[in-house]
């Protein structure tokens, strides 16, 4: 009981949509409903969790692609989104032609799929996008960044054949689990979910997608649950959920595997007996919603992000209006190594630059006094009040690249 209301208690502190004001980090507004805007601090923290990415799923072999975010209404009467989704889409007529935008970039990265003719030299084709999709829902369940109207999806599509399901699915759930370590989410709950009752696909492609994806993280030494007949009526899938670090549980990676669509659009590859067959496609996300992750994150950190997210990384402070110009170039030299820094040459009194610091939970801080201008050095402090003594500045771009780099 204690330990729920402890959790409860460092919930409040930690809501999302309060530190998003305080931290100034994004913002909502009435002109647009449940789709949020990102102020140029919050846009830091975004874009390094994009190059971070991109860093990633480069190295994995993935290709990023960028499909449209309005599609004509046949496409998606052939995926089946009309049938099924219509009520969460969003419409737009150009002209005489009616467009959807798009809820989900599966059915686009099938028509570059199927722009060139595919052999199984060319399998797997790991197509990844981020994709912003738009999602009509009732405004009662939606909660600041947790459920939004617009959100960018940290998609990719895998093509592959059925042999390449065990190999393809083990690289996805190396590539998620290391990149949620980063972000210290070291427990992770993974499920799998087998085929429903109601679900199309022959009986042998699906025992093999379901042992594929069994090998799979059998292979991995992986714990998981099974969910009985949890599948999509389209193909098995796996779930993660991680543990923030109040003990919260938060749904955001997914593996699909997919027989339906490839049969929709037709896609087709030249098999090794030079016949046409159909590929498998897979559906990953790795943060699930980007904007989703993201709340999650600023809860699950409180505000106080690693170096390497920090909208402002280090702010250096000066005792006295006599150390403005020194403290402006040491500013500058930090720009220039790719340190994000902040100088407060304020005629305040040093106590107060640093507790605002401290209210905006940059990482560190900086002081500059008479001494520590004449040595060239900082008398550095880390965020909660640690003093690390007086460092040279050479010596603090070199520790602040290191923990950068390291993402530490
Ligand atoms: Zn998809």
């Amino acid at each position: 009981m204690e330990a729920y209301l402890n959790q409860l208690e460092e919930a409040k502190k930690r809501d999302h949509r309060k530190l998003g004001r305080e931290l100034d980090l994004f913002s909502f507004h009435d002109e647009s409903p449940a789709i949020p805007f990102f102020h140029p601090r919050g846009m830091i923290i975004y874009n390094e969790l994009i190059r971070y990415w991109r860093a990633e799923h480069e190295q994995e072999g993935y290709e990023e692609i960028r499909t449209p975010m309005i599609l004509r209404d046949e496409l998606w009467k052939q995926s089946g989104h009309y049938a099924h989704y219509k009520d969460h889409m969003y419409f737009t007529q150009l002209g005489e032609t009616q467009f959807a935008i798009k809820p989900m970039n599966c059915p686009g990265s099938t028509l570059v799929y199927r722009n060139a003719q595919r052999s199984y030299r060319d399998l797997p084709l790991r197509l990844a996008e981020l994709g912003l999709v738009h999602r009509h829902e009732l405004s009662g369940v939606l909660h600041g960044l947790f459920r939004v109207k617009a959100f960018t999806i940290d998609d990719a599509h895998i093509f592959c054949y059925g042999d390449q399901i065990e190999t393809e699915i083990s690289g996805v759930i190396r590539l998620i689990l290391r990149m949620y370590r980063t972000f210290g989410f070291n427990e992770v709950a993974i499920s799998l979910s087998t085929r429903p009752k109601e679900s199309m696909g022959a009986d042998a492609i699906w025992q093999q997608a379901i042992q594929g994806l069994e090998a799979a993280l059998k292979h991995n030494k992986i714990d998981y649950h099974v969910n009985e007949g949890g599948g999509a009526f389209y193909g098995p899938k796996i779930d993660f959920e991680v543990t923030d670090s109040i003990g919260r549980d938060w749904q955001c990676g997914t593996i699909q595997l997919d027989f339906m669509m490839p049969e929709r659009f037709g896609l087709e590859y030249v098999g090794v007996d030079g016949k046409m067959h159909r590929p498998v496609m897979v559906h990953r996300a790795v943060f699930g919603s980007v904007e989703r992750f993201y709340g999650v994150l600023v809860e699950h950190y409180g505000g106080a992000f690693p170096l390497w997210l920090a909208p402002v990384q280090v702010k250096l402070a000066t005792i006295s209006e006599k150390q403005a110009e020194g403290a402006s170039a040491v500013h500058e030299q930090l720009k220039a190594a790719g340190i994000r820094s902040e100088a407060d040459i304020r005629s305040e009194k040093i106590n107060y630059k640093i507790r605002e610091a401290e209210t905006k939970k940059i990482p560190y801080v900086g002081v500059i006094g008479a001494k520590e201008l004449e040595t060239n050095s900082v008398a550095l402090r880390a965020r909660g009040g640690k003093d690390l003594g007086q460092v040279k500045i050479d010596a603090l771009i070199e520790k602040l690249k290191e923990e950068i780099k390291n993402k530490a």
